[in-house]
Formats: C-alpha cells, sequence, structure tokens
C-alpha cells in the first residue's frame, strides 16, 4: 500500500510527487505515455520565474529526475478507474493491475483538442501534426500554416518561420490569447502571413498527403485556398476524466471541478494541474497544485491514524 498514487507524471503530478515524498510519504505516479506532460513539446519556456529559458524537454526531464531521485516510483501504465475500498483507495490500470493508496491525486492535464475536419485523423504524419517540436525539421523550406490564437500557436509560428519558407497563421478572431510580446514578435516576422478572422474549413490531399486548406473567412464571407505542406493545429487542449466521474465532480467540458482547496468531492481524492477547472494554466499554476495537493493529502493520510 502507498501512502500517494499520483495519476499523471506532467509538470502538476511529478510536482506532486516531489512534495509527497519530501512530505515524508511514499509515492507511486502512474503514467500512460511519456512524463511531461504538454510543456515537454515547447520549445523555449520563458516565464518559469528563477529560471530564463529552458526546454520544455529539459524542464520536464529535471522534474522527473527529481521525483525519482528523492524516491518516487514511477510506472508507465494508464489508469482506467478508482474505486474505494474502505479507508483506502484502489486505482485500476489498462494491464489488469491493481494498485492501493490512502490517498490519491488526478493530475492527468489535457490533450491537444483537434479541428473535427474530414480526413484530418489520416492525414497525422502525412502533413497533419499536433507539435511544431517534433514534426516542425521535416518541413524545412516549405510553407506551412498554425491554426490557433494561444501562446502554442503564436510560438509554434515563431520556431517554424526560423527555418520554413513561409508560415501562416490562422486564427479565428483578431485577438489573441497568447502574450501580447509573443504576438508583437511574431508580427516583426518577415515570413509570416496573419490570416485573422478565419476558419480552416477543408483539408486537400493526393496520395502523399496534405497539399492544401481551404480557410473561409468570416468577415468578407470569401474562401482562400493555401497551398502548404503541414498544417500544425494548436487549438488548446481538452481534458479526459472520464475514467474518475464515480470519484470526481466533473464539469461540462470534462474538468474536475475543484477549487482553490483541490479536493474532488471524494475524501482523500484530490486533483491538480490542467485537468481541474481553473482560469490560469501555466507552468507554475501547475507545479504549484502539485505542491498544494501532495500536502493536503499528507494532511489527510495524517488524520487517518
Ligand atoms: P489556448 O490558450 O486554450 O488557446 C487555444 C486557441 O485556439 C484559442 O486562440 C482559441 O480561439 C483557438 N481555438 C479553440 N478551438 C478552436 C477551434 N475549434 N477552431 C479554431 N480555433 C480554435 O491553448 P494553448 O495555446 O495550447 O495554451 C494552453 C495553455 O498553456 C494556456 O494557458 C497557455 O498560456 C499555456 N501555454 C503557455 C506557454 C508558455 O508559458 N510559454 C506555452 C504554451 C502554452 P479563441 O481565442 O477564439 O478562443
Amino acid at each position: 500500500m502507498k501512502d500517494v498514487i499520483i495519476i499523471g507524471a506532467g509538470t502538476a503530478g511529478l510536482s506532486a510527487a516531489i512534495y509527497t515524498v519530501r512530505a515524508g510519504k511514499s509515492a507511486l505516479v502512474l503514467e500512460a505515455a511519456a512524463y511531461g506532460g504538454q510543456i515537454i513539446n515547447t520549445p523555449d519556456i520563458e516565464n518559469y520565474p528563477g529560471i530564463a529559458h529552458i526546454s520544455g524537454f529539459d524542464f520536464a526531464t529535471g522534474l522527473y529526475n527529481q521525483a525519482k531521485d528523492l524516491g518516487a516510483e514511477i510506472v508507465f501504465e494508464r489508469v482506467t478507474g478508482i474505486r474505494e475500498e474502505g479507508d483506502h483507495k484502489v486505482v485500476e490500470t489498462g494491464n489488469g493491475q491493481q494498485y492501493e493508496a490512502k490517498a490519491v491525486i488526478i493530475a492527468t492535464g489535457a490533450k491537444n483538442r483537434t479541428l473535427g475536419l474530414p480526413m484530418e485523423k489520416e492525414l497525422v504524419g502525412k502533413g497533419v501534426s499536433y507539435c511544431a517540436t517534433c514534426d516542425g525539421m521535416f518541413f524545412r523550406n516549405k510553407v506551412v500554416a498554425v491554426n490557433g490564437g494561444g501562446n502554442t500557436a503564436v510560438e509554434d509560428a515563431a520556431f517554424l518561420a526560423n527555418y520554413c519558407a513561409k508560415v501562416y497563421i490562422i486564427h479565428r478572431r483578431d485577438q489573441f490569447r497568447a502574450d501580447e510580446a509573443e504576438v508583437e514578435r511574431l508580427r516583426k516576422k518577415e515570413n509570416v502571413e496573419f490570416v485573422l478572422n478565419s476558419t480552416i474549413t477543408k483539408l486537400n490531399r493526393d496520395t502523399n498527403g496534405l497539399t492544401s486548406i481551404e480557410v473561409a473567412d468570416k468577415i468578407s464571407g470569401e474562401t482562400r485556398t493555401l497551398e502548404i505542406a503541414g498544417l500544425f493545429v494548436a487549438i488548446g487542449q481538452a481534458p479526459d476524466n472520464s475514467a474518475f466521474a464515480n470519484v470526481a465532480n466533473l464539469d461540462e467540458k470534462g474538468y474536475v471541478t475543484a477549487g482553490e482547496d483541490l479536493l474532488t468531492g471524494t475524501p482523500g481524492i484530490f486533483t491538480a494541474g490542467d485537468c481541474r477547472t481553473k482560469s490560469v494554466r501555466q507552468l507554475t499554476t501547475a507545479a504549484s497544485d502539485g505542491a498544494v495537493a501532495a500536502l493536503a493529502a499528507a494532511t489527510y493520510i495524517d488524520a487517518l491514524k
């Protein structure tokens, strides 16, 4: 029996693991894919207090090593459910394993949203990508487009503009969610064209993959065809907490409903990071949630004795 099982090895989950172990409790982190979560794909983090520049990969690897070196156990299995048994919790995984703990922290983050267009799925790896850092190099000297208006889209467009022939940034409004400083920096790049108030309506392909997209201007009503080799979709994330609906309250979008106390509604089950309802989803707030949830879990366990 572990003291705390943490579901998810992103920034929130690994921060929770560090704080759990440092609070004198044992921690098991269960992760469905790779450690690091969303930040692993960010080329350059510039807004984490105390660190002027670091790649997402280096940041995530530092967190992972720190949690492991402190004694957290990290196992790569997808969690499929949680149930209560007496005063402890049983966490089930897709491998048919069951792990027991006195407390659980759900830190499952969120996953990339898709456009939902015909052929989008088939074109992944053939021109459509959700990760500029992973796939950008395949499009060196080619024309590409980025869709979205948040920090991810603007940073991806700036990153791609460094080695692609041309980058279109397509956004459905004329105001960006991204930090103004990042948008201004992007505006200065000569090979970036802003396509605003516009949505992608169609993906066109040949036998090799994506060849062009059709983009509708919401103001003029006109549709334009952009010949591109690559489309980077950066339209935000959505959570996947459906496996926890029996123990955690979810809002209409599937986020775990929790305030700053990170309580889910079930005693001993806490949440942290981007998978919960919150207004600011940043590295700093994910790390902060991890710390708060871990200390709340430690207090909860002490009260069981
Ligand atoms: P985001 O901030 O949620 O932005 C998503 C963007 O996609 C929005 O501009 C949204 O448009 C647009 N969008 C959503 N659904 C769409 C659809 N179906 N079709 C077309 N456009 C759509 O997502 P994000 O950029 O991935 O960022 C997620 C969080 O991570 C944010 O809090 C962000 O600040 C943070 N982040 C931080 C850093 C950093 O600090 N270095 C880097 C990356 C991300 P509307 O604006 O019209 O809603």
